[in-house]
C-alpha cells in the first residue's frame, strides 16, 4: 500500500481553508478563546500541525451539531479521515442555572435574541459556577479514524481551528455545542426535552465517569473504552489544571501493558 506519509508528505487538498493565515485563530472573543483553550490543554505539537492542516485546506467538510463538530480531513492516505471534537454538554442542573442567569438580565436576553453571544454571558455564567467555554481536559474529547494515538491527532486539531472560525460566523452554535437550546435558555419554564444523546454524552465525558464504567472484560483499548479510561484518569487527579503530558504518558503505559498481554 502506497502511503504519502511514508515519504513525509500529505496529499494536497482543496477544502475549507482557515481565513487566518498566521498567528492566532478566531476573530471574536469566543472563537479565539476556544482555540486558545484547546491549545492550553492538549499536545501543542499536534495542535500546531493541525493548524497547518487547517490553513492548507486539508479539512474537506465540517458539521457542527449538539455536543460535537465533525469533518473529513485529507491526510496522507487516499481516503480522508473522519475526525471530530466533542465538547462536554451542560448537564440538566447547569442548564437550569444558565436559564436563570439569562432570565435575570434583560441585556443578555436582548443580545441572544439578536443572534449575538454577549461576553457578559460568559462572566455571568462563571459567577454562577458554570463555564461556557471548555476549561480543562474534562470538557473536551477528540476522535479520529487515523491510527495516530495523539490526543488530539492533527486531523482533530484541524477541526478545532475550523470550528473556531465557524463560531466567529455562527456564535450561537457554541450554545448548541454545549447542549444548550436557545429556546430553553430564553424560556426557563419551557418543558425539558426528553433525555437525548447530549445528556448521555455529558455523563460519558463527566469526571463522575469511573473505572466501574469500564467493561470488566474485552479489549480495554477499543475506541470507546479509551475515552472512559481517560475520563477516569482525569477524575482521579486532584482538582485544578491537568498536565496533558501526564495523561498521555499514563495512557501510553496502559496501552503498552495491554499490548503486552
Ligand atoms: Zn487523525
Amino acid at each position: 500500500m502506497t502511503s504519502w506519509e511514508r515519504y513525509g508528505r500529505t496529499r494536497p487538498a482543496d477544502g475549507i481553508a482557515l481565513r487566518s493565515r498566521r498567528g492566532a485563530v478566531g476573530d471574536t472573543w469566543w472563537g479565539r478563546r476556544l482555540a486558545e483553550t484547546m491549545e492550553a490543554v492538549v499536545d501543542i505539537g499536534r495542535v500546531t500541525r493541525g493548524k497547518s492542516y487547517a490553513r492548507s485546506g486539508q479539512v474537506l467538510s465540517l458539521s457542527v451539531e449538539a455536543g460535537r463538530a465533525a469533518g473529513r480531513v485529507q491526510g496522507s492516505e487516499e481516503t480522508p479521515y473522519e475526525a471530530e471534537v466533542r465538547l462536554r454538554p451542560f448537564g440538566p442542573e447547569d442548564q437550569v442555572i444558565a436559564a436563570q442567569v439569562v432570565a435575570a438580565s434583560p441585556q443578555l436576553v436582548a443580545g441572544l435574541l439578536a443572534g449575538e453571544l454577549p461576553q457578559e454571558l460568559e462572566a455571568a455564567l462563571a459567577s454562577a459556577g458554570v463555564g461556557l467555554l471548555p476549561e480543562s481536559t474534562v470538557d473536551v474529547d477528540f476522535d479520529c479514524s487515523c491510527l495516530d494515538w495523539g490526543w488530539p491527532c492533527k486531523h482533530a486539531a484541524a477541526i478545532v481551528y475550523l470550528l473556531a472560525e465557524r463560531l466567529d460566523d455562527e456564535p450561537l452554535a457554541l450554545l448548541a455545542l454545549r447542549g444548550l437550546e436557545l429556546e430553553r435558555l430564553l424560556s426557563p419554564d419551557a418543558p425539558a426535552a426528553e433525555p437525548e444523546l447530549v445528556d448521555c454524552l455529558a455523563d460519558f465525558l463527566s469526571p463522575r465517569a469511573t473505572v466501574d464504567a469500564i467493561p470488566p472484560s474485552g479489549n480495554a483499548f477499543d475506541e470507546r473504552d479509551e475515552s472512559l479510561l481517560r475520563a477516569a484518569l482525569v477524575a482521579a487527579l486532584p482538582a485544578g489544571p491537568v498536565d496533558p503530558g501526564l495523561i498521555e504518558e499514563t495512557m501510553l503505559v496502559l496501552r503498552n501493558s495491554a499490548i503486552g498481554e
